[in-house]
């Protein structure tokens, strides 16, 4: 695992590279990921929507196993052949019982950690080893926001650590662009994204602020 940052005149720090084993990195792309993170520092904070204003501290890129790229992108294409489809940016909370990127970016093994769960087993699993968020709004399944405020409610930080965690996803829905949507694998309510199966949507960044 290999990390590396830089620190631009705000003082954020941007450009974290979670590797999982890969070191390999080069400067291309990391050049290419400082940009990445500028332009979702932005999308963060123009999304939100909320009683306090959040602080970028930390951002840090998710490299999904191959496994996992390829359920993401059979998915995608096994949809787009029978319709039309939309790729959305939203973020999903949960509780983060360890100290994840606050010195290094490993991820812990704890069953009920939402965070390293989600990151792990991109949305196999969340906490304490669920396979969906059960009970809420539209039933089981995987709920998401574009609103980073309302995926806020549920981020729940370790003591130790002087940050809130969310992850930053791409979510394919079965739909064109109209909101509210819906079909019988996912719904777009404007608010939140709903989907059945864990294949429509993988992590890509943790986002590490304050507010
Ligand atoms: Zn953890």
């Amino acid at each position: 695992m290999q990390s590396t940052s830089g620190r631009n005149e705000r003082g954020i720090l941007l450009g974290c590279a979670f590797k999982g084993g890969r070191s390999d990195a080069s400067t291309e792309t990391l050049r290419g990921l400082s940009l990445t993170t500028e332009s979702l520092v932005e999308h963060f904070s123009r999304e939100w929507h909320g009683s306090n204003t959040p602080k970028v501290a930390k951002v840090i890129e998710i490299w999904r196993p191959r496994n996992a790229q390829d359920r993401f992108r059979n998915y995608r294409k096994k949809l787009e052949a029978v319709t039309s489809i939309q790729e959305l940016r939203t973020y999903y909370g949960s509780q983060c019982i360890c100290d994840l990127g606050v010195k290094d970016t490993a991820h812990c093994e704890w069953e009920s950690c939402g965070i390293c769960n989600v990151i792990k087993s991109c949305f196999s699993r969340l906490a304490f080893g669920a396979r969906y968020d059960y009970g809420s709004k539209y039933g089981d399944g995987i709920y998401s926001y574009h609103n980073p405020a309302l995926a806020d409610r549920f981020a729940t930080s370790s003591m130790s650590s002087p940050f809130r965690a969310i992850l930053a996803c791409d979510v394919v829905v079965d739909h064109n662009g109209l909101t509210p949507s819906r079909s019988d694998e996912s719904i777009n309510d404007g608010e939140r994204v709903f989907v059945r199966n864990s294949d429509a949507i993988v992590p890509s960044y943790i986002i590490l602020y304050t507010k």
